[in-house]
């Protein structure tokens, strides 16, 4: 063999070895994450990596502070084994959720948890400056914590987002398009070395995967968002699904009502316009012969509070929303055949009275008489998934090495 084969072959091996290392850390760190707290044995017998393997790698592990020992206290006499767990209080990330009203920032520790949140009205004309104002902000809600920098910055955004150059590509109700989000994000925090921009019901499904607790098998999911409008991060063998023009996922915009009622898009019938939380409140504010000036203050939560308390027409427009989404749901059940759909929204707080509506027009709509077995469950996050999902963006970078590009 010549010296220059010699040394290809050589760097081939060192590029492998280090990968596998690699994909072996960020198991063995969520395996930690997700089971903590766990012993090392444990870790082995579950990841079916042998001991050598996962004490060396739970041994960077703790230098790098990402995850510390404690002795398991709950194991009688005798010797207490060492249980690991993620490092808390150590490792923050930074959370900008831009919306078309308001702005979600938040400090979030590696394990999910929110430090510090805040929310913000919505400055649509000057992007750089508004983005200043959120690092601002995000920064001073961080030192009341933490003398670091951020360990990321995630960003997420009502709108199509070329995630892999941080750029958004077209965001209607921000006003923004062909927008540079990721620099200009760096420019304002220089001192960051992850920042990331991805869609805001993209990010949703990997918050859900990351942090959520349905434990799910990630082959075959499909996050829901409704909201103002209605969009899906489809995640598809472990990853989720972007589209040629970035733009999978975009159910909102299907057309469910042939020559239906007109959408902001310029298509006319589109699915949004039927099942979004707008259309909800529309619903209602016709039901209960509303101006628009007195709609314009109600909110989501108001209807669901209302049909809380026995107001027959806030259920009404519920339920009717309901089977609009339910409709939507058997398409997209066509589509991909998801294993589980998981719903976010305000719209899931009133579970009870959607659930039934939905269910019962996805199975009206059963597949060659075939009973459908598609779960569909409320979102398991705590708060809002695309303030979570921004997290996300930087805690996913964080468990799998960005320093490694696989
Ligand atoms: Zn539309």
């Amino acid at each position: 063999m010549t010296l220059a084969k010699k040394a290809r072959h050589g760097n081939i091996l060192s590029i492998n070895a280090k990968v596998a290392r690699n994909i072996n850390r960020a198991i063995i760190l969520n395996s930690i994450r997700e089971r903590q707290p766990i012993s090392r044995a444990k870790i082995s017998e579950l990841t079916k990596l042998n001991k050598s393997t996962v004490s060396s790698i739970v041994a960077s592990l703790i230098a790098e502070d990402l995850i510390i020992e404690e002795p398991d206290h709950n194991r009688g006499v005798g010797r207490n084994p060492i249980n690991l767990r993620v490092k808390r209080g150590k490792h923050y990330v930074g959370a900008i959720y831009f919306d078309s009203t308001k702005t979600e920032l938040a400090v979030i520790d590696m394990d999910g948890t929110i430090i510090s949140s805040t929310e913000i009205k919505t400055e649509m004309g000057n992007p750089s400056g508004f983005v200043s104002l959120c690092i601002e902000k995000l920064n001073a809600m961080r030192g009341q914590f933490h003398p670091h920098h951020f360990r990321g910055i995630g960003v997420t955004v009502a709108g199509i987002v070329d995630a892999a150059q941080s750029k958004v590509v077209y965001a209607p109700n921000l006003g923004w398009q062909d927008l540079d989000l990721g620099q200009v994000v760096r420019q304002h925090a220089p001192n960051i070395e992850m920042v990331t921009v991805e869609n805001d019901a993209k990010a949703s499904a990997l918050a859900e995967l990351l942090l959520g607790t349905h434990r799910v098998n990630p082959n075959n999911v499909v996050f829901l968002s409704v909201g103002a409008g209605i969009g899906a991060g489809i995640v598809v063998d472990n990853h989720i699904l972007s589209g040629g023009s970035h733009a999978a996922g975009e159910f909102g915009h299907m057309t469910i009502v042939e020559g239906g009622e007109q959408c902001t898009c310029g298509n006319q019938g589109c699915w949004e316009v039927y099942a979004s939380d707008r259309a909800t409140i529309r619903r209602y504010a016709a039901g209960k012969n509303l101006h628009q000036d007195q709609s314009a203050n109600i909110s989501l939560a108001n209807i669901i509070e209302f049909a809380k308390h026995g107001d027959t027409v806030a259920r009404e427009a519920l339920t009717k929303s309901a089977q609009y989404i339910g409709l939507g749901i058997a398409n997209i059940i066509r589509s991909f055949d998801p294993e589980v759909i998981i719903i976010g929204g305000t719209i899931t707080q009133a579970w009870n009275v959607i659930y039934p509506e939905i269910m019962e027009t996805v199975n009206k709509r059963g597949f060659f008489g075939k009973q459908r077995n598609t779960a569909i469950l409320p979102t398991s996050l705590t708060a809002n998934p695309p303030l979570l999902g921004a997290a996300a963006l930087s805690i996913r970078k964080i468990f799998t090495d960005y320093r490694i590009a696989l």
